[in-house]
């Protein structure tokens, strides 16, 4: 099938590559001409393991292509995906001002039936919209589906490629039977293709990413409320996981969620629950729970140093909203280094991945360090703010000998506390009795 991809971020790439990987001649169309010029270069301007090898065979295959030109990129396409932004508008609300736009576009240059496709997290009712405004230029018959995409980045190639489910949100048959021929390879070992109308595919997509903001918010109140009651919030989460109707995951204890969806997904579900006069309780403490979550370690860090950060040096571990990625939208680490800065301290940062974005955000207000360890000579304290597998069984032989002090404020609740008690070291976590 040629399809094309309008907007190739994290969701567009990888949605282009794989459908490239499946057979298909992909054009992702992009109006950044930097990142354009750079994929047609080979170069990935994201950082997602495993894209790159998809990426190279498909481009050196000839199915896979880049333009900044929509007109070229939807020739002759029967599938449009659209993977555009959809930020939070002042209101907090999904701004729709890039779908709608493109919508606009389509309708002037479409010349033969296609398949207009949701991809981007959009509220509810607005594939009407778009359907709206490609009407108003459109010569040609067409269909708009609501297909939200579920993965996650830093495994979003198994995501796409090996779907729990796919969700296609339409009523017309012919959209369908499209819809089914491009997603049978992904689902051959029987996971659903799951058909309904577009405003319930719509919300779908809204009410798994609210839920588990849900899950993780609910698991960090119960952290906050071991702390006070000498429980520790790990045993805890290993009691309740193992119940199979709540499950294992997203029961971690932290500082709080972050990224480019949790945040933005339930504050415009909350709007739309507004719009509609629902009063959504549930999601108005979520968002309350994890404004408070993300911040949770200062008043500890300024209580620990006498609330004199003045001249300190605070070594940070992990910038990126969460491993194996190099995205950095709504990440605890960048809150927490403001305060910290603004506090007087100055901050050494390493990461993996997310290095070059904090760069572009921070600049040379803080040190960016080569290596981990690197980031700990001479400072005052450790903060863990990223759970990169790297930083779960550090050397602490070396550790010990470049930290001014043997002090952690651990975000993520990598190391036991037995460990901490025997090697000496004052340890504040999440949850936890905190070790002196
Ligand atoms: P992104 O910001 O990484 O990518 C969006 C791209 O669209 C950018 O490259 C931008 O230059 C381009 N763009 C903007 N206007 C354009 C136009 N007129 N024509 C062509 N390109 C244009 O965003 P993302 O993270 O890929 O997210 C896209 C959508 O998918 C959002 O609605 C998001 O909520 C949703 N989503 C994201 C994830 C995720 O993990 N990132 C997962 C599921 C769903």
């Amino acid at each position: 099938m040629k399809i094309a991809v309008v907007g190739t971020g994290y969701v567009g790439l990888v949605t282009g590559t794989c459908f490239a990987e499946t057979g298909n001649q992909v054009t992702c169309v992009d109006i950044d001409e930097r990142k354009v010029q750079k994929l047609i270069n080979g170069i990935i301007p994201i950082y997602e393991p495993g894209l790159d090898v998809l990426f190279n065979r498909n481009t050196a295959e000839g199915r896979l292509k880049f333009t900044t030109s929509l007109a070229e990129g939807i020739e002759g396409a029967e599938v449009i995906f659209l993977a555009l932004p959809t930020p939070p508008g002042e209101d907090g609300s999904a701004d729709l001002k890039y779908i709608l736009k493109v919508a606009g576009d389509l309708g002037q240059l479409l010349k033969d039936y296609a398949v207009i496709v949701d991809k981007s997290t959009v509220p509810v009712g607005t594939a009407e919209k778009v359907h709206d405004y490609i009407s108003l230029g459109a010569q040609v018959e067409f269909d708009v589906v609501s297909n939200p995409e579920f993965l996650r980045e830093g495994v979003a190639i198994d995501d796409f490629m090996k779907p729990d489910r796919v969700v296609i949100g339409t009523k017309s048959e012919r959209a369908k039977a499209v819809m089914n021929k491009l997603y049978a390879p992904l689902v051959r070992q029987g996971n659903p293709v799951i058909f309904m109308d577009e405003r319930s595919a719509e919300m779908t997509k809204y009410a798994a990413n609210a839920f588990l903001a849900v899950k993780i918010s609910f698991m960090n109140e119960i952290a906050n409320l071991c702390e006070k009651a000498g429980a520790n919030v790990d045993d805890i989460r290993r009691g309740i996981g193992t119940d199979s109707r709540i499950g294992k995951r997203f029961l971690f204890a932290g500082i709080g969620y972050g990224g480019s969806c949790f945040p933005k997904d339930v504050q415009a579900l909350a709007k739309t629950a507004q719009e509609y006069a629902y009063d959504f309780q549930i999601l108005k403490s979520v968002m309350d729970v994890n404004a408070k979550q993300k911040t949770k370690l200062l008043p500890v860090i300024n209580q620990h140093f006498n609330g004199d950060l003045k001249g300190k040096t605070i070594a940070v571990w992990g910038l990126a909203f969460k491993p194996y990625t190099d995205d950095i939208r709504e990440a605890p680490a960048l809150e927490n280094i403001e305060a910290l800065l603004a506090a007087g301290a100055k901050v050494t940062a390493y990461d993996p991945e997310a290095m070059d974005n904090v760069k572009n955000v921070l600049g040379n207000r803080i040190t960016y360090a080569h290596t981990s360890y690197a980031a700990l000579d001479d400072a005052d304290a450790l903060v863990i703010m990223t759970e990169w597998p790297m930083f779960r069984t550090p050397e602490f032989s070396k550790m010990n000998l470049l930290l001014k002090n043997k002090v952690i404020f651990d975000g993520r609740n990598l190391y036991e506390l037995e460990q901490m008690k025997e090697m000496g070291y004052t340890y504040y976590s999440v949850g936890r009795e905190t070790v002196t």
